[in-house]
């Protein structure tokens, strides 16, 4: 596999995108560290992986559980070469001004807490491993980092916040530990949101009729799955197919270039010319 022998740890790997990521990594080769809140979800990891995956229940927002989980993957598997921070939460897309002050605030801390400061205190937790192997870290962003209409404002500037953590650390890490991130598009998964606005046991999945939602959002016309959002990881990860790449946001999303189903063109629509002779 492209990742054979390589150790690496995901958070928030019990579903979705993360759960995603740790079936391709496994089948590449890796090994994989996860930390994730969801003890059943962790139960479910290892039943499909066995040795293959290292279990750690926790918070990414504890800088302890972040320094427990490399800690684990350094004495499960000798060391650290890929660091995935992926755990996150989403406020819904809730307007602004449908948000009261105590959404604002308390949503605000929960929000920015994993989607910020988690990615920080991992990446803290995990520098000095990777840096012994030439490692990389790896931060799953998401068209919201990028551009308006991906969440609410509380989600959006988090994942803009996530640009910055990409860019100062692939700056400060060099050379020896590469950053990068990975803007997806909108997938149906367990996502949630902050308990703190009412939104802990909501689901993205839900609320969401997610197929057609998803596909008027793609420029391209697919309603992507978290698998089909794994590639980049694996690239990224890979020992010799990114060795140039750092403070890169690689942006998968295919919502930047909006979507034009009227548009009449013989590219979109092949086979539809209208001969006239
Ligand atoms: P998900 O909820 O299925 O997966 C996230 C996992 O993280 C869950 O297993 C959850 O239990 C875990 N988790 C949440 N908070 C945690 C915490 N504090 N500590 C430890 N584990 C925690 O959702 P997903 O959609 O796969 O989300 C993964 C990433 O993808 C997030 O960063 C999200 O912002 C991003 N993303 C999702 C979408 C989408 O439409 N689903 C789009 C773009 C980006």
């Amino acid at each position: 596999g492209r990742l054979s022998g390589l150790s690496t740890l995901v958070t928030g790997g019990g579903s979705g995108l993360g759960r995603a990521v740790v079936d391709r990594y496994i089948a590449e080769g890796a090994v994989v560290t996860v930390l994730e809140r969801s003890p059943d979800k962790l139960r479910d990891l290892v039943a499909s992986h066995g040795d293959s995956v290292h279990p750690v229940q926790g918070d990414v927002t504890s800088g302890d559980d972040n320094v427990a989980a490399v800690d684990a993957a350094l004495k499960a598997f000798g060391g650290l070469d890929t660091f995935v921070g992926n755990a996150g939460l989403w406020d819904f897309g809730k307007p602004l001004l449908r948000m009261t002050m105590n959404d604002l605030e308390q949503g605000y801390r929960e929000l920015f807490d994993v989607n910020v400061k988690g990615y920080i205190v991992g990446a803290r937790a995990a520098a000095e491993a990777l840096a012994e192997r030439g490692g990389s870290m790896i931060f799953t962003l998401s068209n919201a980092a990028l551009f308006p209409r991906g969440g609410g404002v509380l989600y959006t500037a988090s994942k803009h916040a996530g640009v910055g953590v990409v860019s100062q650390l692939a700056y400060e890490l060099a050379p020896r530990v590469r950053v990068n991130a990975v803007a997806p598009g909108g997938m149906a998964t367990d996502l949630r949101g902050p308990r703190a606005m009412g939104l802990g046991e909501q689901s993205i999945t839900d609320i969401l009729p997610v197929e057609d939602q998803l596909r008027q959002f793609s420029a391209l016309d697919i309603a992507p799955r978290a698998e089909d959002y794994v590639d980049p990881y694996v690239l990224l990860a890979a020992r010799n197919e990114s060795r140039t790449v750092t403070g890169v946001v690689f942006d998968v999303s295919a919502v930047g270039t909006p979507r034009r189903p009227d548009v009449d063109s013989d590219v979109a629509n092949p086979g539809t010319r209208k001969h006239t002779t």
